[in-house]
């Protein structure tokens, strides 16, 4: 079992802004100690790691992503959402296994660079198998749970019965469950209203419960799409409809959320459902701008998430968190909503809290050791020290995370991947590419 004493960290405090210098012993894949000093020769088989005076912040939960969209960062840019839905599908028809896994691992192995080490992925169906071993070899904490549809969107929409999207669940719960001494985890995933009948959502909630596992889908991202669902179910709106299908609950994991009334707000907050904000894919792709300020006022368990790089193209939380606060602010006149410790609190407690997990996302003596030390003494543009925080979200971005644990393991030190050769992983990324993008020109696409 693998022991570190980070001594001299600045452990963030979201609530005041400030810091507490404490030493901290992980032990395993815990944090077993906080203490103002704690000796190195009391704990003779930890390494000693001074982290003089870094912040030290529990790392990123990631709560929305679709992996093996990595490698559409570029060729999807600048298209109206119909084309780009269905472009998505057309160029996805043209990945093999290798290009699938090493899409997702890349988009991995950037998230953990940039101090995210937990990931709530909606997956791929066809690519399953590399998705999955990607997400393992990676080494991130990872809840996967596969995209389902049921009723066409256009003419490039796969289309499922129940039988089968049980079947997939089953199978994904029996091959992902528990994965990597727990690491990994299954959910249910269909990919929202209108896209999937009734039907489908209440027995994919049904399977989700039984097996305890979450519930993630989309909610509201299209205006269109939202008007569809208005009609076809004679409902005031899409969340209303997730409401009256019984779909909504702790366990359920809503991404983008735009197109909600307040009182559709009001039924996410009395089922303790979980909104995701994803603003940079909702500006980059004009899905528009969803009331997150107002879900601050409620209550309600706000986390936030990257989205897949086909319409993020990005995976730093940091400038996930930055959109999110900017946009919050500037729709409602109000620069108080979304203040740095609201949105740090969202990017790390918030989306373990929606997962389901009591030991995960604040730095706590016997919570999981998941957690960032972050360096930003090597940066022109980040001094002042006595506001670190701040500064951290408003003027700096994932660059600044120096080292990063999972459960206790060392996966990034000194700004670089430990288990990884970068080079290698850029070489072979760009070698598939170049593959892909020959392939995306011959298809016309
Ligand atoms: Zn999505």
């Amino acid at each position: 079992m693998s022991s570190y004493l980070l001594k001299n960290c600045d452990i963030a405090n979201f609530d005041t802004l400030g810091v507490s210098r404490k030493d901290l012993l992980i032990t395993g894949e815990r944090i077993a100690l906080i203490r103002d000093r704690i000796l190195p020769a009391e704990h003779p088989d930890a390494e000693v790691i001074d982290v003089n005076g870094k912040l030290v912040m529990p790392s990123f939960a990631d709560m929305h992503t679709h992996m093996m969209q990595t490698f559409l960062k570029g060729p999807m840019d600048d298209y109206p959402i119909t084309d780009w839905l269905v472009r998505l599908f057309s160029i996805g028809d043209l990945f093999d296994e290798e290009t699938a896994y090493y899409s997702a691992l890349l988009g991995c192995l950037s998230s953990l660079r940039f101090g995210t080490t937990t990931i709530n992925e909606m997956a791929d169906w066809i690519h399953f198998a590399p998705i999955l071993k990607a997400f393992e070899d990676s080494g991130i904490r990872a809840v996967i749970g596969i995209s389902t549809t049921d009723i066409a969107e256009n003419d490039k929409t796969p289309l499922i019965s129940v039988e089968e999207a049980l079947y997939r669940s089953e199978y994904v719960y029996d091959h992902a469950h528990g994965k990597n001494n727990g690491l990994i985890e299954a959910s249910c995933a269909p990919a929202g209203l209108p896209a999937c009948s009734k039907k489908l959502v209440q027995a994919l909630k049904q399977f989700a419960d039984h097996r305890g596992i979450i519930f993630h889908t989309h909610l509201a991202e299209g205006r269109k799409e939202t008007e569809d669902v208005r009609r076809m179910y004679n409902l005031s709106g899409e969340g209303e409809a997730l409401y009256q299908f019984g779909i909504l609950g702790p366990k359920t994991v809503l991404a983008h959320n735009i197109w909600l009334s307040d009182a559709e707000l009001d039924r996410i907050k009395e089922t303790g459902a979980n909104p995701v904000h994803c603003p940079n894919t909702n500006l980059k792709i004009s899905d528009g701008i969803a009331p997150f300020a107002a879900m601050q006022k409620k209550g309600i368990n706000v986390c936030f998430g990257c989205d897949g790089e086909a319409s993020s193209s990005t995976r730093d939380m940091i400038r996930e968190g930055r959109m999110g606060a900017y946009l919050q602010k500037g729709v409602t006149l109000d620069p108080t909503v979304f203040d740095a410790g609201y949105v740090f609190k969202a990017m790390t407690k918030n989306g373990p809290k929606a997962l389901g997990y009591t030991d995960l996302g604040e730095i706590k003596e016997g919570n999981l050791a998941d957690l960032i030390i972050v360096d930003m003494t090597d940066d022109l543009s980040l001094v002042n020290r006595d506001y670190r925080i701040g500064n951290l979200l408003y003027a700096g971005d994932g660059h600044a995370v120096d080292t990063v644990f999972t459960a206790g393991k060392i996966m990034v030190r000194g700004k670089h991947l430990t288990m990884f050769d970068e080079g290698k992983i850029i070489e072979t990324s760009e070698r598939l590419l170049r593959k892909l993008n020959d392939k995306i020109r011959k298809a016309g696409l």
